[in-house]
């Protein structure tokens, strides 16, 4: 890989230093408005109960909404919050008991319910990455006690096995896709993809092949992360903005790469569960890996994050619809914040 001047390499980074640099560089380059509001072109109200997906021809009430109705809310202002994003990869029964890697990456289907109806009942409400940005950008609170749902890498079961449990609680979930195995042996297809996507759960990109992207030269590096987003959003119709870093790797040529390429956050494997806009393209994660009992998994989602009550006078807080921003636009405000990104990241990155 080539250095850039002043830079170190991945290797000469330790998480830490990663996060810190991060912040600091990203806070520089985008204290505030620098989230485009091109991915949630489909949250068409600020309210925090879910909006149904068009077509989808589910009844609009769910177990999902239980706390909604309560009327909590964690009001916009907080430059953190905690919100648990779960990380998962397979829903199976691991075929090889022997394949430890196949095992921690597997969490079975009955495990993966009982998670999911634990969620339900305990009165989480999954939210997707657009939920989370345009909370961290003061557009719309969250709703009480939110939740994350990631599942990597679009296996086959995705959509076989998580996507009707998923649907059945009418939750919100993330599914980061590798575009150049949609369509292969054990994969979700062109078509699940598309049908998913217009049934709650959002689409974000993996990459196009699953590299390390800190080994990649320039080019190949762009390549990955490029055309897996316009892959992924000339399928949908619609902008792709959220990227997960193919078994978590980076370091700040790909971390700047990534801004650059368009994306508005990205996710790690790091552990944890607070986030800020300043940090939205390391966000960290709570990885779920099979086995772990309720008591573990609920243990597992950190601390709540305090709501309040939302009501005021009997009116519930609505904010204004999110305006469609056509991908041309979105892309000029990506442009636009490229120069002082790099400064920035120069400028944090000398000893
Ligand atoms: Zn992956």
């Amino acid at each position: 890989m080539p250095r850039m001047k002043g830079r170190p390499t991945g290797g000469q980074v330790g998480a830490a230093v990663l996060v810190a640099l991060a912040s600091y560089s990203l806070a520089q380059a985008l204290p505030s408005g620098g989230l485009s509001a091109a991915g949630t072109q489909r949250s068409t109200t600020g309210r925090i109960v879910p909006t149904p997906s068009p077509g989808s021809g589910l009844p609009t009430v769910g177990p999902g909404i239980t706390l909604a109705q309560s009327g909590r809310i964690i009001p916009p202002g907080r430059p953190a919050v905690h919100v648990p994003i779960l990380m998962y990869h397979y829903i199976r029964v691991n075929p090889e008991p022997h394949d430890r890697l196949g095992f921690n990456l597997s969490v079975t289907p009955a495990d993966f319910s009982a998670q999911m109806n634990w969620l339900a009942g305990h009165g989480f409400q999954p939210i997707d990455m657009r939920d989370l940005r345009d909370y961290l950008l003061g557009k719309r609170p969250l709703p009480a006690k939110p939740v994350v749902i990631t599942l990597d890498d679009g296996y086959r079961d995705l959509y076989t096995t998580a996507y009707p449990i998923l649907k059945e609680h009418r939750f919100k979930a993330v599914a980061y896709i590798v575009t150049g195995f949609v369509d292969g042996p054990g994969t979700v297809t062109r078509q699940q993809v598309i049908e998913m996507d217009a049934n709650r759960i959002e689409i974000g990109s993996h990459s196009v092949s699953h590299p390390d992207l800190t080994k990649l030269a320039p080019e190949e590096l762009r390549r990955q992360l490029q055309d897996s987003k316009v892959g992924l959003e000339a399928m949908l119709k619609h902008p792709v903005l959220d990227f997960c870093y193919p078994a978590g790797v980076v370091n700040p040529t790909v971390l700047q790469a990534t801004q650059v390429a368009g994306y508005e956050t990205a996710t790690t494997t790091a552990a944890g569960t607070q986030h800020s806009a300043s940090d939205r393209f390391l966000w960290a994660r709570v990885r779920v890996g099979g086995g772990e009992s309720l008591e573990q998994f609920a243990a597992s989602l950190g601390p709540e994050e305090p709501s309040e009550l939302e009501a005021v006078s009997g009116q519930p807080r609505v904010l204004e619809p999110t305006p469609a921003v056509p991908q041309q636009a979105n892309r000029r405000l990506t442009l636009s914040r490229r120069a002082p990104t790099q400064v920035a990241l120069q400028g944090t990155l000398s000893p």
